[in-house]
């Protein structure tokens, strides 16, 4: 089944606020196999409402809306939707009463602004979609030809609860035959561009066009943790598309196996860990450029202690010297950012922290301090275990980006170390 989305709100279209709505509802109805095919997002003026809803419903006759509800005079959708149907707006009293009641038990000294009945004011012919989490209740309205659409809240708690509640059951009831699904797949994979992987891949990887594994589309979505790969099957029973993801993953994973850490939602620094429990070693960092953002991503981990010792933000070289032991006339002569600085990091932390394992990082995070020998983004890093390794990095993105990718890839060096004994 396929459903049209259309989010409502000047808010949205600004920038002020991030459309959840869409990618909540877009995720909720995939689980449930109900496909959403196009989204839209419009401000709050009734006629770009009613036209973004009359497109949907003659392309696609399912339409979802989310937003404009509320009582206040930029909340339109109701009237401009009525409109298309063909419905005038009636008062209904049993509403009217309820949201009374609602206000009248949470400000018992103001009286009730009349602003809010507007709440009540529902469609001729509507089925009201019940709101538990809030005041608006939601509406559906639907043709003597089955299209409908289906209002519900923008405050996205409330729009969670209806969509759960009274959305998904009654989209569920309609659609007829056996249930199929939309269901994705994803292989993490790190330490390799977007562009190597598809030379890697080359054209038609799962499969020849027509085939059932070759139609399944295949995503490339770069991002600081590395490049996920994600397929999904669309429109199929689940005990199909479960087979047919698993295959093309099992696929996928063997061509990029060396940069695959995990799939779905693994956390690489996870997966190390699990690694090294499963080892009995415990690990140590010592960090510069990433100023304790790899401490971070480990202890985020529950169930860390037992495996990360700790570590030491050796930011100044002060600190490298005193905490970590390494020799100034190293960092003199080669600077901080460089292999003998990370190797006296990587050994020094393990050293003093009794870890089977320590890693460190040093690198420009800019925007400053680069030079043409050590450009920013240059990033150092070691991993000293049975014996010591340093690799040199040069990774992009601002700032922020570049400490993002300098931590994921002192995890990878750790991971690729522990695999390779
Ligand atoms: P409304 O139902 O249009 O009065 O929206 C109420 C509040 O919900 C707005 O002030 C926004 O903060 C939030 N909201 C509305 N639409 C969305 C959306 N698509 N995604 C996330 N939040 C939203
Ligand atoms: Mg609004």
């Amino acid at each position: 089944m396929q459903v049209e989305l259309i989010t409502i709100g000047d808010e949205l279209l600004l920038g002020f606020t991030i459309d959840t709505n869409a990618a909540h509802i877009s995720r909720t109805l995939a689980a449930a196999g109900v496909e959403i095919v196009r989204r839209t997002t419009v401000g709050d003026e009734p006629e770009k409402i009613a036209g973004a809803v009359r497109e949907a419903l003659e392309r696609t006759g399912a339409v979802i809306t989310t937003g404009g509800l509320g009582p206040t005079s930029d909340d339109l959708t109701k009237p401009a939707i009525a409109k298309i149907f063909g419905r005038e707006m009636k008062l209904d009293e049993a509403i009217a009463t309820a949201l009374e009641h609602r206000w009248r038990a949470r400000f018992p000294n103001s009286s009730f602004p009349a602003t809010n009945r507007t709440q009540a004011e529902i469609p001729e012919g509507a089925r009201i979609l019940t709101n538990r989490h809030g005041s608006a209740p939601g509406i559906w309205l639907e043709d003597d030809k089955g299209r409908w659409v289906a209002m519900i809240p923008g405050v996205p708690r409330e729009m969670r609860g209806m969509l759960a509640e009274e959305v998904l059951p009654a989209i569920k009831s309609r659609s007829k035959g056996a249930e199929s699904v939309v269901l994705s797949g994803t292989l993490r994979t790190t330490g390799i561009a977007e562009s190597a992987i598809a030379e890697l891949l080359g054209q038609n990887f799962l499969g020849e066009p027509g085939t059932e594994l070759g139609s399944l589309p295949l995503a490339y979505l770069p991002g600081v943790a590395g490049v996920d790969l994600r397929v999904t099957a669309k429109g199929l029973p689940r005990a199909r598309a479960e087979k047919l993801v698993q295959e093309a993953i099992l696929k996928l994973r063997s061509r990029v196996s060396a940069y695959a850490y995990g799939e779905d939602d693994a956390d690489l620094a996870a997966v190390v860990l699990e690694r090294l429990r499963s080892l009995g070693l415990k690990l140590a960092v010592a960090e510069s450029c990433t100023g304790g953002m790899l401490g971070e991503r480990i202890t985020s981990i529950p169930g860390s202690s037992d495996v990360f010792l700790g570590g030491i933000i050796a930011y100044h070289n002060d600190v490298k010297v005193k905490a970590l032991g390494v020799r100034a006339e190293d960092i003199e002569r080669h600077g901080a950012v460089s292999e003998p600085v990370a190797l006296q990091m990587a050994s020094g932390v393990r050293e003093r922290t009794g870890a089977d394992v320590g890693v460190s990082v040093t690198g420009i995070a800019g925007p400053g301090g680069g030079t043409p020998d050590k450009p920013v983004g240059l990033v150092w890093i070691s991993v000293h275990g049975t014996d010591a390794k340093a690799r040199r990095f040069h990774v992009f993105g601002d700032r922020a980006e570049i400490r993002q990718r300098a931590a994921q890839a002192a995890l990878e060096m750790v991971r690729r170390a522990l695999s390779n004994g």
